[in-house]
């Protein structure tokens, strides 16, 4: 996607920095990346950093019996190393202590274990540290579950996606199947309302919108007409920010 930069380019100058927050499967990361390509921003995945944390746990035996073994996590953070770079569609790719592991992280096993993990107090305090350090220079979209409470507490645009259930694992199961990846409906809207589920009721950080958020539920509009909406709010900020 190309966009032409002329009519932001006087306030390029002053970059803020957006929060997009909400449930599991409500199209945050297709909103935050139309969002930061049409402002010339980075796009920030945080839930791909603990899927990436997730599928360390599940390669190195952490995850057994249905058990996860915190203890043994915990020991092993300083060597999980993740990273983004973009392939050559600008598309950006999580990388795992160096190998390229954006369509493991995405699957359904990796999606059942990654709640769970991602409650875990000491894999939160490493990613927020890290996700704190990439938005640094502002200028960025990061899109989560703790963005705008925890991870960018002063961000100048919240945004907290939602979107009714079904629509959710609509979307969800299509985008698998376009990745023709096997998937079954209840599956995955179990698997959606689980994390919703575990993410909202987790000690650290849960999920809710922050209280200077703004709602945008994307329910029964298109993608490009909730990235005008974003896109309206952000100049607003950014204007202001001037
Ligand atoms: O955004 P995505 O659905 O890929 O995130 C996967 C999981 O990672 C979420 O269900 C949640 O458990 C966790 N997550 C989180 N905090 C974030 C981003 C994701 O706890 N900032």
């Amino acid at each position: 996607m190309v966009f032409d930069l002329p009519h932001i380019k006087k306030y390029m100058d002053k970059k803020i920095t957006i929060a997009v927050d909400g449930f599991s499967s409500c199209g945050k990361s297709t909103l935050a990346k139309q969002l930061a390509a049409k402002l010339g921003y980075v796009y920030i995945d945080s839930g791909a950093m603990y899927r990436a944390v997730t599928l360390y746990a599940l390669r190195n035996n952490m995850i057994v019996d249905e058990e996860l073994d915190t203890k043994k996590l915990i020991a092993s953070l300083d060597d999980v190393k993740i990273h983004f770079e973009l392939n050559a569609n600008g598309e950006p790719q999580t990388f795992l202590n160096g190998t390229n592991v954006e369509r493991e992280i995405r699957k359904i096993y990796v999606s059942q274990w990654v709640s769970p993990v991602a409650a875990v107090p000491e894999v939160r305090h490493v990613m927020v540290a890290q996700q704190q350090k990439m938005g640094e220079a502002k200028g960025v979209v990061m899109d989560g579950r703790d963005i705008g409470t925890t991870v960018f507490p002063n961000a100048e645009l919240k945004i907290f996606v939602t979107a009714e259930v079904d629509v959710r694992a609509q979307r969800r199961y299509d985008e698998m199947l376009s990745k023709g990846e096997p998937a079954d409906m209840n599956e995955v809207k179990q698997n959606l309302q689980e994390r919703d589920r575990i993410d909202q009721s987790r000690a650290e950080s849960p999920l809710r919108k922050a209280d200077d958020a703004v709602v945008l539920d994307n329910s029964h509009i298109t993608r490009d007409e909730q990235l005008q909406v974003a896109y309206d709010w952000a100049m607003e900020r950014i204007k202001s920010a001037h």
